[in-house]
């Protein structure tokens, strides 16, 4: 009897399209970690950002919905290497959903998924501004990352929904097969600024310029996450004429003045790029980010 009864439980589940269909519940700190797990996961997952792409992703408030979202969530996605470390602990603390805690099978960390460039080694303080101290963690600027971070998601959706493994690598090969198509092509386009000398606005970039082969040689941030000062900027004019600086590349959250005041002392172009899924309200896949990043340089004119 009591097998019978399992038995019957067990078809009963089987045949109840609610927890047939049931998909992995993704949650993203940021929307290029979900447009990619969306890639991956396709129909076998449902893939939330926790932020727009639109604002800095070093901030964000917890919001009711964002934690909600991850109270539900049977996997989360971190950048890492403190990138979220002003507003994640605060959410998943309030969301108390021990499945996605750092640790878990639930929460990948896709700063493991790749090689950090600029770790910081000696005392580094908080109050200098967020520091990148455990590497710099703007890592999904380089494309070819991006193949590393959707072997990891995949790699993790197979062992937390075995049943659909096939699917995942499958999905894998073609997102990777995509990229490895497209990269050659972005860095054809983008072939006018090889070693040229640039200005960031943030030390964001680095993963970008080593992806086309340019060549970042300051930041208008004095420190990551620290406001420009008059000296810094004077500095920054002289660097930009000994350099032959010709763009200042920048996200577009970023204040405008100081890239205008540089501008008008030095004649240095300021580039906005997007810098994530979601930047602009057209780019919205990965692959799409860079060919937006591209047209960015395109249209600030001839780049030699
Ligand atoms: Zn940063």
């Amino acid at each position: 009897m009591r097998r019978f009864l399992l038995a019957l439980c067990l078809a009963v589940l089987g045949g109840w399209p609610g927890i047939a269909a049931a998909r992995v519940d993704i949650v993203a700190t940021t929307t290029d970690l979900a447009a990619i797990a969306r890639a991956v996961g396709g129909g076998d997952v449902v893939a939330v950002s926790l932020t727009s792409g639109a604002a800095d992703p070093h901030f964000a408030a917890a919001k009711p919905s964002m934690i909600r979202r991850v109270f539900d969530a049977d996997l989360l996605l971190s950048v890492g290497a403190e990138l979220e470390v002003g507003w994640l602990p605060a959410v998943l603390q309030a969301a108390r959903n021990p499945r996605v805690l750092p640790g878990r099978s639930g929460h990948l960390d896709l700063s493991t998924a790749v090689v950090l460039r600029d770790a910081r080694t000696g005392p580094v303080s908080r109050a200098m501004g967020h520091v990148h101290a455990a590497g710099n963690p703007h890592y999904w600027l380089d494309p070819r990352n991006g193949r590393l971070i959707a072997a990891a998601i995949a790699a993790r959706l197979e062992r937390l929904d075995p049943n659909n493994a096939a699917g995942y690598r499958s999905r894998l090969a073609a997102f990777t097969a995509d990229l490895d198509q497209r990269i050659p092509v972005w860095r054809d386009k983008l072939a006018p600024l090889a070693g040229r000398p640039v200005i960031a606005y943030h030390e964001s970039l680095v993963y970008l310029a080593s992806a086309f082969g340019f060549e970042i040689v300051d930041e208008v941030e004095p420190l990551p996450g620290v406001a420009p000062t008059a000296a810094h900027l004077s500095g920054l004019v002289a660097t930009i004429r000994d350099r032959g600086v010709r763009l200042l590349i920048m996200e577009p959250y970023y204040e405008r003045r100081s890239a205008a005041f540089l501008e008008d002392k030095t004649g240095v172009r300021p580039v906005i790029i997007p810098q994530s899924v979601g930047a602009l309200p057209d780019v919205k896949t990965y692959p799409g980010l860079f060919d937006a990043i591209v047209a960015a340089f395109a249209e600030a004119g001839n780049l030699r």
